[in-house]
């Protein structure tokens, strides 16, 4: 099932890639393995995945002692940081900053154990109030703070769209993020890249794509529901 699902789920972004004239060597699928046992991302290894997402510290950490080394893990959930210690050379990239305070935080740790670590900040697209993430309006200003710290590099910005029924309705904030994206590559901020736009889940990816994603998170649409006992 999860190799079936795979399958589609890449034809879909080849599909979405050609429909904003990119290809899906353009597009990075994690596949975001949360709540599901070792064995489901075993399958999704054995065909190819390299990328995997995860939102909480521990879960990450006990799956990456367990799997192959070759593996990129990306920590895509809310992050505390009195946990950052424990992903510091172990995370690809963290998609969750959302604040200069966690960034300090990733710096102090990534210089004690002399590692670069890669982070997007999240961008709260839609003003929701249950969400985290930074308004787009504060977003220059807090790439400025973070540019200057060292062995942390943003590179790109990530959002969680609202939950909707149908994709077309998040269009609009996957617009605003592509042009969020662009305004601050313009600003060319030393230090700062913004080449990843991490923004699409399994109901809107492929519009996501259209409006410019570079990397979506796919969970459901790949390993199936999550169910309460998955979770617990
Ligand atoms: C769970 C999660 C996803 C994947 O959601 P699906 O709807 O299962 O594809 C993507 N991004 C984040 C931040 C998540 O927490």
């Amino acid at each position: 099932m999860i190799t079936q699902n795979l399958k589609q789920t890449q034809n879909n972004i080849a599909e979405a890639a050609k429909k904003s004239g990119r290809t899906s060597d353009d597009i990075l699928l994690v596949a975001v393995s949360k709540t599901k046992p070792l064995s489901a991302l075993q399958e999704a290894y054995n065909v190819g995945i390299r990328d995997f997402g995860e939102n909480k510290v521990q879960e990450l950490c006990d799956k990456y002692d367990q799997l192959p080394k070759d593996i990129r893990w990306h920590m895509i959930g809310h992050l505390q940081r009195n946990k950052v210690k424990y992903l510091i050379g172990k995370v690809t990239m963290i998609h969750s900053v959302d604040s200069l305070r966690l960034a300090e935080e990733i710096s102090k740790e990534s210089v004690k154990k002399d590692a670069q670590t890669d982070i997007l900040l999240e961008i709260n697209c839609a003003g929701e109030e249950s969400k985290f993430g930074i308004r787009p309006k504060d977003t220059l200003a807090l790439v400025r703070q973070i540019a200057v710290l060292p062995n942390v590099h943003i590179r790109g910005l990530m959002t969680v769209a609202p939950l909707t029924q149908t994709p077309e309705e998040n269009r609009v904030y996957f617009q605003l993020m592509k042009k969020l994206s662009v305004d601050i590559a313009q600003e060319s901020v030393d230090n700062v890249s913004m080449d990843v736009l991490s923004m699409g889940m399994t109901i809107d990816y492929q519009t996501a794509i259209e409006e410019g994603s570079t990397c979506v998170r796919v969970g459901t649409g790949i390993f199936g529901t999550r169910t309460v006992a998955d979770m617990e």
